[in-house]
Formats: C-alpha cells, structure tokens, sequence
C-alpha cells in the first residue's frame, strides 16, 4: 500500500505549535525546528521550538491549574482517560503512520506501541479511584493516625525517541489519575506523536493548563531553569543513564521528586534444559523489538556450552531472514536507526568486538542507500573485553558468549553497573526461581522475550534507575503521603 498519501494528510492535520494553557502556540520569535523521516532523512514537519520563555509560560500555567485539578473527582479524571484510550484505539492507524514517519519502526511494531501507549491509560483510568489512605489507633490508644494521599503538584515530564507514545502515557496516565499538572517535554528527534497524543486529551476532556507541551531543539537550556525554579515538585525523566545524572543533580537544589527510567545492558540467559524453540523466539523479540533501540532490548547473550552453537546458528537464520526497509513499507519487519549517529555506534562496536576475536554468523556491516539501516547481526564467541558487553549497542545486534556453570553465568550478567531487566530460559523450576532471585536487576522475563504491561510494576536498579511505572504502584510516584495525627483526648 502506498502510505504517502495518507501520511501527508496526517502530518497536516496534526498541530504545529506549542500547548500551554490549552491553546496551541508559536514559539516566542516564531522559532521552529525540522522534524525528519529517518528512513528517508527528509523532512517530515516544520514545528515550534520553544524557549526559555515559553518554557516559564508552560510552567506558570501548570503551577496556576494545580489546585482545580486536584480538587476535580477522581472519577472524572478516570473518565477522561478512560475516553482518551477509546480515541487512541480508534485511531491506531492514522496514529501509526505518524510514528513510523518520525521514528522508523515498522507499522506493525507502532499500532503495537499505540494500544501498549493506550492500555496505560485504561490501567490507570481506572486506578483514579483507588487511591486510598489509612486510620489507625496509635500503639499507647491515646491519638488516631489519619494518613491521606494527595497529588505532588506540578510535574515535569521528559520522554525518549525510542518509544514516543508510550513513554509519555506510562507518566502522563499515572499524573492525570493522581491529579497532578503537567509540563511535558517529548524528544526533538519524535515529537509528533506527543502533539497528536496532546489533541487526543483535550478531546477527551482533559481540561486547560494540566497538560502543557513544549517541542524544543534545547532541551538542557529550557528544562534546567523549570528544574531549578522550585515551582514544579517533581521530574519524571526516561532516557539515557548520562542525562539522567545531570538532571538528578538538578533536582537536588529543589530536593524534587524524582523518577528516573534509564538505561540498560539485559543479559539473556540460555540453559542446556531450556525449551530451545522458545529461547531462540524470545531472543528474537527482546533483540529485535524496536529494530534494537529499546531500554529493555537483550544486549548480551549467555548460552550454556552445551547448546551455544545451536542457538546461535539458529537466532542467526532467524534473523538473517527478516526484511529490512522502510518502515511503511508491506512486509518490513527492521527499519532504520535513529540517525548517523546511532548507526555509527553500532558500527564501531560491532567492528571491535570482531577485532578482539568475535565470529560474525548474519549481517556484520551497514547497508547502503538514504537512511540509517544497519542489519540484523549475530555475533559469535563473542569476548569479555569486547566494548559491547558493557555500552548499550541499541541496535540490532546479538553477541552471543558460551558459559559452563550457573555461577558464571550470574556472574557475567550482573557485572555491569545496569540493572533493568534480565532474561532467563530454563525448564528447570528450582534452577528459575534461585537464578531470577540472584539476577541484579528491576525485571526478569522468564522464559518470555517481553516483560512490559501497563498492569506490571516496570523499572531498574543500579544505574537504570529510581522508581516504577505501570501496575499499583505506577501512581505512588504521583502521590505524596500526608499524616493527620488526630488528639482523641
Ligand atoms: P537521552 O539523550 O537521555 O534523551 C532523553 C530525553 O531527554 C529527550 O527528550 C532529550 O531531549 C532530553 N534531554 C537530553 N539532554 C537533556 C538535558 N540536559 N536536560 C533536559 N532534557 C534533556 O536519551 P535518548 O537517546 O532519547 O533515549 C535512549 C535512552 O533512553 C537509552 O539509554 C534507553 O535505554 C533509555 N530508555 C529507558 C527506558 C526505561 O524505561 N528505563 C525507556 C526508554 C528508553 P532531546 O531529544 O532534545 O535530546
């Protein structure tokens, strides 16, 4: 099918400008940014690129809005959500053509990342009237404790590329159910999806000043000084572990409430018991999700000696076999990376870890043409020292090492300073529960190449982060606890 056509039609209906108290705007001095198709590199939309100013403008509305919108029912607030996530399902395609335009995935990958995107909203319409609180007696039954759970406040949210819907529903659903406005900053490189998620909300309902957009091409120069200004209470960030520490330095002045998802290094775990078939299709969907570029891709493959070969020569038929392309394209299942950058990287990691020995069983080298494709790629004997087994590669690429015992194969994987989520293949019940309790990490997919749902608590430990979003404590991170201590006489 030829999607030119209908993406143009998306692309223009689609607001250009800035949200701040429920009007979309130009940026102060008509300021606009370029967003680009990366599979193409050209031009996709003109939008506005706000500044310091319109970044304090964002702000101030949020800061205004706050007490209304926590005070508004809870169930009201559900409600929206609840009609938000009717809107996004109606509209997965049109939507999906937008996402595959600004980020590249396949479509099929996008209508998959807009009803994940949407089921957060579903999750948490209806966690907005669940938020309870407590009473007790204290212990010498002189007093009554009452304990009551109110919004933060005013947040600020900063969302990744990788995911450009999702990221933001999994911190927006949460925000919107507590009662909480918001200032969200989507990434330079995928913000269209956000404005068409932004539309969607106040065609919900949602009402004016609680969600606030800014696209900006200077992220550091117009979030530092909302940071630094005391007047928001929290910052919820995704991105990359880098980024991530400078913005907690940030938070420390305000002592802000922070959340952070960040980066990852998932090791996958292959036993001699395990079902092969269904380690080599987990391989394949935590490798290749999102053409490698995700938080929770696998990044380092340890297989037992006994089926090393095997499994690596089949994740390689496997993946050699998959179509890469454009992403709008029928029957593409890898699209492009991001931009040069990305590929670039990909590039040299893969480069230095044949260097030091590794053996390339698919793929290996960069594709030609406009765009940023790299191929799918299996690596084999796959070294320690090799500069891939402690970067995330965020890219398609699988290098896989050989392991003998269960104790080194614990070892390799939790010798890193990430701990997002891990992967683990085994028949074996006892061998599971011992290997999932010692792995380092937020999440463990067992036996399963996927571990994200809206309904589960996901997050890291280490240096992939503070906090979880999605399932019953993905509205915590939005509520602040206040306790009444009530003199009974
Ligand atoms: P990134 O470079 O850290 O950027 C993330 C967001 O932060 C973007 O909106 C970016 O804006 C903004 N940003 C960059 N520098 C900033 C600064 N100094 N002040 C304020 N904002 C700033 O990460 P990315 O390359 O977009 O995303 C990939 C990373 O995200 C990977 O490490 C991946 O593992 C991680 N990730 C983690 C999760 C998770 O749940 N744990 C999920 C998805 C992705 P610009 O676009 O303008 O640079």
């Amino acid at each position: 099918m030829d999607y030119s056509e209908r993406r143009a039609t998306v692309v223009n209906a689609l607001p250009k400008g800035l949200l701040i108290g429920g009007e979309w705007r130009a940026a102060t001095g008509e300021a606009t940014l370029e967003v680009e198709d990366p599979a193409t590199g050209r031009t996709l939309a003109v939008i506005a690129d706000a500044g310091v100013e319109d970044g304090h403008a964002a702000l101030d509305t949020a800061v205004k809005a706050q007490d209304s919108w926590a005070a508004h029912p809870p169930r009201e607030r559900g409600e929206i959500l609840r009609r938000a996530f009717e809107l996004l399902m109606a509209r997965v395609d049109d939507l999906a053509v937008l996402m595959t335009s600004e980020m590249g995935k396949p479509l099929p990958e996008a209508r998959t990342e807009i009803a994940y995107a949407a089921e957060f909203f579903r999750w948490f319409a209806e966690e907005a009237v669940r938020i309870d609180g407590g009473y007790a007696v204290a212990p010498n039954g002189k007093g009554r404790f009452l304990v009551m759970r109110q919004p933060v406040g005013p947040c600020l949210l900063i969302t990744p590329w990788n995911f450009p819907m999702a990221m933001g529903t999994r911190k927006i659903g949460p925000a919107v159910a507590a009662g909480c406005t918001m200032v969200i900053k989507p990434a330079a490189q995928t913000p269209l999806s956000m404005l068409a998620l932004a539309e969607i909300l106040r065609e919900a309902g949602l009402p004016d000043g609680v969600l606030n957009v800014l696209t900006t091409s200077s992220s550091g120069t117009v979030m530092e000084p909302l940071i630094r200004s005391g007047r928001a209470r929290k910052l919820s960030f995704t991105g990359s572990t880098q980024v991530g520490r400078v913005l907690l330095e940030q938070c420390a002045e305000q002592i802000l409430r922070t959340s952070m998802e960040l980066g990852g290094n998932a090791p996958f775990l292959v036993f001699d018991d395990a079902d092969l078939d269904a380690a080599v299709d987990g391989a394949v969907l935590a490798k290749m999700r999102n053409i490698g570029e995700a938080c929770t891709a696998a990044n380092r493959f340890y297989v037992q000696a006994g089926v090393a070969e095997e499994f690596s020569q089949r994740l390689a038929e496997r993946l050699a076999g998959l179509k890469v392309g454009h992403g709008l394209d029928d029957g593409v299942e890898v699209g492009p990376l991001i931009d040069a950058t990305a590929r670039e990287k990909v590039c040299s990691l893969v480069d230095d870890a044949v260097a030091r020995g590794a053996r390339v069983l698919a793929g290996g080298a960069p594709l030609d043409g406009p765009g940023h494709f790299y191929p799918p790629t299996v690596l084999a004997d796959v070294p320690d020292e090799a500069n891939l087994r402690n970067e995330e590669i965020f890219g398609p690429v699988a290098p896989v090492s050989a392991f003998v015992t269960e104790d080194e194969a614990l070892t390799a994987a939790n010798d890193t300073d990430y701990g997002l989520v891990s992967y683990l293949f085994t028949r074996d019940l006892d061998r599971a529960v011992r290997v999932s309790e010692r792995l380092e990490t937020g999440m463990v997919g067992l036996n399963q190449g996927v571990v994200s749902n809206p309904a589960a608590p996901f997050g890291g430990v280490k240096h992939s982060g503070l906090g979880r979003e999605g399932g019953r404590v993905g509205i915590d991170e939005f509520l602040e606890t206040k306790y009444v201590a009530l003199n009974t006489g």
